[in-house]
């Protein structure tokens, strides 16, 4: 069993993180063809999606996460593809909700569905949502999620969150310059004066199919000068060591609003989250290039607990990912898994 500290029951990483988040993608198919993350071109009609018997069954998921709370994991956040597409979800959430010490079980969704589902998830014990929205205007957003599916009922779903109770309701806006960098100010005036924390996303080189080029990214800083010269801002603490966002405040106090900023402010240094895929590998990196086949290990032995735990424990121990911190022209044309398969 690799070395553990009396301050962290989770193993350190080479790096001296701790495993604290859990990343569960439920399904690598989504409903939205976004281009910086599934562009139709390389995910059409026939592309072969994970047939059902190698998808994880919410009990083996269940078994993952019982073996890596000893292991330090506080946190899950299932995502896809687009988990609701996943039959049944609430029963995962359910499940997963019985497990003692997981603190916080969120879900980052595309809001396609979510106007119909947030009363039974917040019911089967979901505390928060996510909803990736890129524009505001029904034209763009359209073609950002390029099967133009309106803006109106994802609008419709952050609502019904709202509603139930899955708060603080989390928007993220991936930003590309020249595709809906337009839509910057107007986002950050919709959402200041609701229960929403608007956060804007520098667009990532993520997989191996969006073309991400460096001057597509509109930098955070950018971002931020953008809206401070209408809407004055003022630093916030994190919340927590390793929040991913730069949290910022309204200066008149309407509102709060965050930057994630892979390329221009790495933040990998405090990096605490593991991911596991819907066949049941485990990733350390959003950009890795391979995974840690536990599906097998489940199946095949009848998903020994200790052996499970120390399986984990030992791919974490031996993390020494940083992407972000060394991305480079060389790097660009690694491998890496695909975001719909991984989620963000
Ligand atoms: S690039 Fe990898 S190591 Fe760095 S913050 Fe992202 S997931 Fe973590």
């Amino acid at each position: 069993m690799p070395a553990v500290n009396a301050a962290h029951p989770s193993p350190l990483d080479v790096r001296g993180r701790p495993l604290r988040d859990l990343r569960i993608s439920v399904t690598d198919r989504c409903n939205f063809r976004c281009p910086y993350c599934m562009p139709k071109e390389a995910f059409g009609r026939d592309f072969a999606f994970m047939p059902r018997d190698e998808l994880l069954h919410f009990g083996e998921i269940g078994s993952i996460v019982k073996a890596c709370v000893p292991l330090g994991v506080r946190k899950l956040r299932l995502t896809g593809g687009e988990p609701l597409l996943r039959k049944e979800l609430e029963w995962l959430v359910r499940g997963l909700r019985a497990i003692d010490g997981i603190e916080d079980i969120a879900l980052t969704t595309n809001g396609s569905m979510l106007a119909q589902k947030a009363r039974l998830l917040k019911e089967s014990g979901l505390d928060r949502v996510t909803v990736s929205l890129d524009a505001l205007d029904d034209e763009t957003f359209r073609a950002m999620n390029d099967v133009r599916f309106p803006v109106s009922r994802v609008l419709e779903g952050i609502g019904a969150a709202i509603e139930e109770g899955l708060t603080p309701v989390k928007v993220n806006a991936v930003i590309k310059r020249g595709q809906n960098d337009d839509q910057i100010v107007e986002l950050a005036r919709h959402f200041r004066d609701q229960p929403v924390i608007l956060r804007f996303i520098e667009y990532m080189d993520v997989g191996t199919q969006n073309g991400w080029r460096l001057e597509d990214v509109v930098p955070a800083g950018e971002m931020f000068q953008r809206i401070a010269a209408e809407l004055p801002l003022e630093p916030i603490a994190p919340n927590y060591p390793g929040e991913v966002a730069r949290r910022f405040r309204y200066a008149d106090g309407r509102g709060e609003i965050g930057f994630i900023s892979s390329v221009t402010k790495p933040f990998c240094s405090t990096c605490h989250r593991a991911r596991l895929s819907a066949d049941g590998k485990l990733y350390t990196c959003l950009f890795a290039t391979e995974g840690h086949d536990l599906q097998t290990l489940i199946r095949d032995e009848d998903a020994d607990p200790a052996r499970l735990r120390e399986a984990i424990a030992t791919i974490w121990a031996k993390r020494d990912d940083r992407y972000s911190e060394i991305r480079s022209d060389d790097t660009r044309d690694l491998p890496k898994i695909e975001m719909s398969y991984i989620g963000g």
